[in-house]
This record gives structure tokens, C-alpha cells and sequence, in this order.
């Protein structure tokens, strides 16, 4: 009641910041037209009736792979036992293991990151680093915890050299993995976090900024957009904006409950 999360890193100095109190208003979500176009002042659409948006994706990138295989068809075990096999792009050559993802397989919940970084790539689980410390603190102001109810994975499975951004054709190469990831799950809601991640699922060109606030989908699902808990550590000031990403998505995530009975 009336207490603002505080994103708290176990073990670093507490960052003293204002946040948005819990009940601040949440953006009324709408269906997304591509992000260069002003988001429409129409009603929310309501989300059992959730209807991909037909617009084409104006300067969509060759993102979207060809087929892999029969990776559509695969099951949990043989799916990561693929991933941490898989050499289709060069990310592989470095890595010490691919990081499949993490979490309840049945959840209505879908985080989506970049790439693992060095501790990930070290221990095999995503967000287990400074950032991952993050996105628990996040997922705790919203009531959620890793692995209740709650999958976390990545645009791409294996560290990118250096943490650097994953390459279009690495985001590419690894989409059927994360593909399959969320036919199994079949999540009520995905929450992007990050560009790469945003572009990955939205198989266009996305800016974080302009894309906050909207309900965009990916093959039926609702999709959030927020900033990734790297660049939140990076830039403090935008947590508050991050805040309201997340009252955002619980807000959306209590109407597609409502909306489903
Ligand atoms: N950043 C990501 O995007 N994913 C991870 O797993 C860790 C850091």
C-alpha cells in the first residue's frame, strides 16, 4: 500500500529513487499500427476479440527465418537438446553452452531478453547476472517470481562476443528456437524487453520509446514492449517508465483473465 517497488541489486548499494506509486494510471492499451505511426486514440480493444493488427510491417527486416528443420514439431527435451547443439550462426563458436531459457513451461507469462551474458553463458540460465538481479526485482513489483508462472528466455541462445547486440541474421538464425518456445508455452502475454527482443518478435523495426504503452502480438499473442534491465541499470531515470510498462502488462494480463472466463 502506497509502497513503491524499489529495484534493489542484492548486494549493491541502494539506488534512492522515486517511483511511480502502484495505482498510477496505466496506458490504455491499443492495438499497435507500426511504430512510425502515431498510435491510434481508439478504444482498447477488447482482448478476447484481440485481433492481430493487419498492418504491414513498413520497413520490416529480412528477419524472419526459413524453416529449420523440424524444429515446429519438437518437444521440450528434444527442442533444448537442439539448442545446445545448434550451430547456425557464429554465436555458437564462442560460446561455452547455449542458454535455452528457464521457468514454468505452462506459464501465462513470457519475458523475453537479448542474449545471454558471461554469467549466463558460465551457468546455462538467463538473467542470472547484474541485470537478471533486475528483472527479479521487477518481476517482485509486479507479484511475480522466476518460475511461477513465469518463463524467461532470449532472442538468441548463445553469448553474443563482448555483450554486444545480437546481429540481425544471429536474431534470425535462432527465431524458430524461440518460436517453438512459445507454441509450447503458449503464454497469455509476452513482455519484449529490449529492442532486439521487440524486433525479433515484431519482425520490424522497433524504437523502445515509441513502442511503450502499446499492445502489439506475435501469432495471436498480445506482446508488451519495455526496456531492457541492462539499459535500466545504464539509465536510471527511465525505471519509472519501466514501472509503468509493467503496471501496463498486469493491467492487460488481469483483462485477458477476465476477458478468458
Ligand atoms: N541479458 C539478456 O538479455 N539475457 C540474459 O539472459 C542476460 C542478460
Amino acid at each position: 500500500m502506497g509502497l513503491a517497488p524499489l529495484w534493489r541489486l542484492r548486494g549493491a548499494e541502494p539506488v534512492e529513487e522515486a517511483q511511480p506509486e502502484p495505482s498510477a494510471p496505466v496506458p490504455e492499451p491499443v492495438v499497435a499500427a507500426p511504430v512510425s505511426a502515431p498510435a491510434p486514440a481508439s478504444r482498447p480493444v477488447p482482448l478476447a476479440r484481440f485481433v492481430p493488427p493487419d498492418a504491414e510491417p513498413a520497413e520490416a527486416p529480412a528477419r524472419r527465418p526459413a524453416p529449420v528443420g523440424d524444429i515446429a514439431g519438437l518437444g521440450w527435451d528434444d527442442l533444448e537438446a537442439r539448442i545446445r547443439e545448434c550451430d547456425a550462426c557464429a554465436l555458437c563458436k564462442r560460446r561455452k553452452q547455449a542458454v535455452p531459457g528457464v521457468g514454468d513451461r505452462q506459464a501465462d507469462w513470457l519475458f523475453v531478453g537479448e542474449g545471454p551474458g558471461a554469467e549466463e553463458d558460465e551457468r546455462g540460465e538467463p538473467f542470472v547476472g547484474q541485470a537478471g538481479r533486475l528483472l527479479d526485482n521487477m518481476l517482485a513489483s509486479i507479484g511475480l517470481a522466476r518460475g511461477n508462472d513465469v518463463y524467461i528466455g532470449n532472442a538468441v541462445k548463445c553469448r553474443p562476443p563482448n555483450n554486444r547486440t545480437p546481429e540481425t541474421d544471429e536474431l534470425a538464425a535462432c527465431f524458430p528456437y524461440l518460436e517453438r518456445q512459445i507454441a509450447l508455452i503458449k503464454p497469455r502475454l509476452i513482455v519484449a524487453l529490449g529492442r532486439p527482443a521487440a524486433q525479433a518478435l515484431l519482425n520490424q523495426e522497433v524504437r523502445i520509446a515509441a513502442a511503450r504503452g502499446k499492445l502489439f502480438e506475435f501469432g495471436g499473442i498480445p506482446v508488451v514492449v519495455t526496456y531492457h534491465p541492462a539499459y535500466l541499470l545504464r539509465n536510471l531515470a527511465d525505471k519509472a517508465k519501466a514501472w509503468e510498462d509493467l503496471c501496463f502488462a498486469r493491467a492487460t494480463m488481469k483483462r485477458l483473465k477476465a476477458d478468458a472466463v
